[in-house]
């Protein structure tokens, strides 16, 4: 599905829905988070690229002040809610996350008036692609443009993370809405958590391509291993003396200071994994993409072993596609289930995906889903 043909369903569907034409069509994409897992909560530093797939929205003005939504992938929960009715808890499911958006920019004191949204999209739900930040940026880029709010793209993420913690009610960083919002085409986004400042990185796989690997196993971020993990760093910088791990200069000596073996195996996750971030950084800016695969491998075994989130799925799909030729390759998202990322040679692509398949079947397990992803541009206008 390429994005014009995307734009012209999407507005045609919205012709069918509301009996008129929409002003505009938007995108926002899904994003994969190259390395820098775990270390968002720790003011650390990511890698995200965007990817082509992600949230497409067609969007008129209405004259009153109701917000209508509608979405091909929930044709049969639409809502239609007063504006001044918004609040926390006021609309459930799916719809949440882009009324979220208008309550957020409204309680900001934007001038947002009623509108009418439709969306479809090409994009994974739960599957660590970040699908609801993509429904909340092209949200929030419809919304600004066709109100006039002039809100740079920061901005717009920022009112998208609101959303997501203030009315839908999951406590996640920054990292999904920037990512939506700011990527470039063949670039991945450099964002230090603590700053919020971004930088964009060249990111040319040339003869590699970026495997994704659903391992469909349960994706379960809300439960209480991450809200354990973020318990476990914190209670360590207190401990150490510093506001966040990301402080953290002397890991040895840290780790020496740490008399629990727990505390010390998370700190150095967190350490290790902000230095991986650098070194990426480091050899794509250097054109040595062949290099980073050694660097997501690393990131998988931290997180494995130190950080003790990955899952059976994960680990078996980084093995077998190690072992039928990948570069590198790692776990990606909060842990216990969701998506592998794999750096592959753009000629292993077959044997990779036979490779784990076959593995995934011969465990009893059902096979995974594969995407590949390039780095694409972040939300836009389409027509
Ligand atoms: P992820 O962001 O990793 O895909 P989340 O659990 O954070 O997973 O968000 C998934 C939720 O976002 C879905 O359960 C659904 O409520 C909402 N969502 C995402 N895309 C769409 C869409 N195209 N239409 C309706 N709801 C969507
Ligand atoms: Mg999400």
């Amino acid at each position: 599905m390429t994005a014009s043909s995307t734009a012209s369903t999407v507005a045609e569907t919205f012709a069918e829905a509301y009996a008129r034409r929409p002003s505009g069509v938007w995108h926002a994409p899904g994003r994969i988070n190259l390395i820098g897992e775990h270390t968002d909560y720790n003011d650390g530093l990511v890698l995200p690229f965007a990817i082509a797939q992600g949230v497409s929205v067609a969007a008129s003005r209405r004259d009153d002040d109701l917000l209508e939504l509608r979405s091909l992938q929930a044709i049969e929960s639409p809502a239609f809610v007063s504006l001044s009715a918004l609040e926390p808890g006021s609309v459930s499911g799916w719809a949440a996350y882009p009324a979220g958006v208008l309550w957020a920019l409204r309680n900001a004191g934007h001038p947002v008036g009623g509108i009418s949204l439709l969306y479809d999209s090409d994009l994974p739900q739960g599957a660590g692609l970040s699908s609801s930040a993509a429904l909340e940026c092209a949200t929030a880029l419809a919304v600004n443009d066709l109100f006039g709010l002039g809100l740079p793209g920061l901005e717009l993420a920022r009112a998208a993370q609101r959303a997501e913690n203030g009315f839908v009610g999951m406590p996640c960083g920054i990292l999904d809405q920037s990512a939506s919002m700011l990527c470039k085409e063949d670039h991945a986004l450099l964002l230090d958590c603590r700053s919020g400042l971004s930088s964009q990185i060249p990111l040319a796989l040339g003869a590699f391509t970026v495997l994704v690997i659903d391992t469909r196993a349960v994706h379960s971020l809300v439960d209480g291993e991450y809200a354990s993990r973020r318990a476990a760093c914190e209670e360590a910088a207190r401990l150490l003396g510093v506001p966040a791990l990301r402080d953290v200069k002397d890991l040895a000596g840290a780790l020496a200071a740490l008399p629990d073996p727990v505390l010390r195996r998370r700190v150095q996750h967190v350490v290790t994994e902000n230095h991986r971030v650098e070194a990426v950084v480091g050899l794509l800016r250097a054109g040595a993409v062949a290099e980073v695969g050694a660097l997501l491998t690393a990131s998988h075994l931290s997180l494995r072993d130190q950080f003790e989130v990955s899952w059976p799925e994960a680990d078996v799909a980084v093995a077998t596609a190690l072992a039928a030729g990948a570069r590198g390759g790692r776990m990606v998202g909060g842990g216990f289930g969701g998506s592998v990322i794999t750096l592959v040679p753009l000629d292993r692509v077959p044997q990779v995906r036979e490779a784990v398949t076959s593995a995934f079947l011969s465990r009893g397990w059902a096979a995974p889903a594969y995407l590949t992803a390039l780095p694409a541009p972040g939300a836009r206008r389409l027509g």
